[in-house]
């Protein structure tokens, strides 16, 4: 949001950790236009119409993403991808078979397998989806280049600074920092992560647990791996993927309570669970862990993200990422709300806004 706004706009940023520090650190960064919703299943909620462009619009995202990095110059070991999504306990072999047409309909690069197809992956399914335009990156060093290049537009970054309160004025808005400090801008956005602000309705969305583990790096592991994004269609769903410095990176075991992830000795426990099933999925995996974290995980009943206007406050806008597609997302919301800004809506504003 940072980077985008600060190409036309004077832009300052408050955190109230160091930046970089919220949980895009935790992220396993797997950039996907693919959303844990299938298309089949947005459609009954939103229509097939609007689930169509949404996936569509996920789709343009990534590439969007691809693009900024590329041309801004940010070494953040980025890496097309394709993804691999296999069927599970909440969607077998013939329903993936039906998204996957629905995905090609769609005009989307979407293609079912069949149990003979995954042989050469080594992986016994009853079926899956291999798509096209997905890819990975170092969260990290993605956000901290953004940030660099938002700063080298003139972005001021303030941290650690809390925002405790926000004051409506006529044509313009003012936050009140911990400190007693009063800021005042033309527009605010609150991009606060899984930390919903009190001013922001979020329409049922739950906060979640989830695990994640990196092994050490050269891990072995088929060849195939560094070049596909794998998951499944299970609740909770496992998922990998390998860094360019050859650390599998794995996730899951998401339950349901807000507070479980802040329980250290959940950890091992998670990871060896993490670990049991990777070894099923791909009995020829080395996993050697080197580090095992948790993390809050933000959740709506469509998996969007909801994005736009804040009702009730003028000038004020608002990200809620939710799902496991957020950083997918967070290139969406800084297409929208600096469209919003600039006075240009953008045309699928009407699918995320908060009404
Ligand atoms: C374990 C895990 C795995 C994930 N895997 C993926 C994945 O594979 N692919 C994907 O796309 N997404 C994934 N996500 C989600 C994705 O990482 C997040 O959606 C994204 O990083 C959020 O970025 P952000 O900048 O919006 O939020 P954050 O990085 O959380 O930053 C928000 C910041 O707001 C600050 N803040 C909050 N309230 C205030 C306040 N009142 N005053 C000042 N500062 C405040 C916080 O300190 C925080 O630093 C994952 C998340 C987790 C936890």
């Amino acid at each position: 949001m940072a980077h985008e706004l600060a190409r036309t706009f004077s832009v300052a940023v408050f955190d109230r950790r160091g930046p970089v520090l919220g949980s895009t650190m935790a992220s396993t960064a797997m950039l996907q236009w693919e959303l844990d919703l299938p298309l089949q299943a947005l459609a009954e909620k939103i229509g097939e119409a609007n689930a169509g462009r949404v996936y569509r619009r996920s789709r343009r995202a990534v590439d969007d993403l691809r693009a900024i990095v590329e041309s801004s110059g940010i070494r953040c070991g980025l890496k097309p991808k394709r993804s691999l999504y296999l069927a599970g306990d909440d969607y077998g072999a013939r329903a993936l078979a039906r998204e996957a047409e629905a995905r090609a309909a769609a005009g989307l690069e979407s293609v079912f397998l069949h149990p003979a197809d995954l042989r050469p992956f080594g992986i016994e399914r009853t079926g899956a989806i291999l798509s096209e335009g997905s890819a990975s990156a170092d969260p990290a060093r993605l956000a901290a280049g953004l940030l660099r290049r938002a700063i080298d537009n003139g972005a001021k970054v303030y941290s650690p600074v809390e925002i405790t309160g926000v004051l409506q004025g006529g044509d313009h808005v003012t936050l009140v920092s911990d400190a007693g400090v009063e800021v005042r801008a033309r527009h605010v956005v609150f991009c606060c992560g899984y930390e919903f602000p009190d001013s922001v309705p979020t329409h049922g969305a739950k906060i979640i647990s989830t695990w994640a583990l990196a092994s050490k790096p050269l891990t072995r592991a088929p060849a195939w791996l560094s070049r596909h994004l794998v998951w499944e269609a299970s609740d909770p769903y496992l998922y990998l993927r390998m860094t360019s410095d050859g650390r599998l990176i794995a996730g899951g075991e998401d339950e349901a309570s807000p507070t479980r992830h802040a329980d250290p000795k959940a950890i091992g426990p998670k990871s060896q669970a993490i670990v049991r099933k990777l070894k099923v999925l791909i009995p020829d995996l080395e996993i050697d862990i080197d580090y095992a974290w948790s993390g809050a995980f933000g959740e709506s009943t469509t998996s969007m993200p909801l994005i736009g206007p804040i009702p009730g406050m003028p000038h004020g806008y608002a990200v809620m990422g939710f799902g496991g597609n957020g950083i997918t997302y967070s290139v969406i919301a800084s297409q929208i709300v600096a469209a919003a800004i600039r006075g240009r809506p953008d045309p699928d504003a009407d699918l995320y806004n908060f009404r």
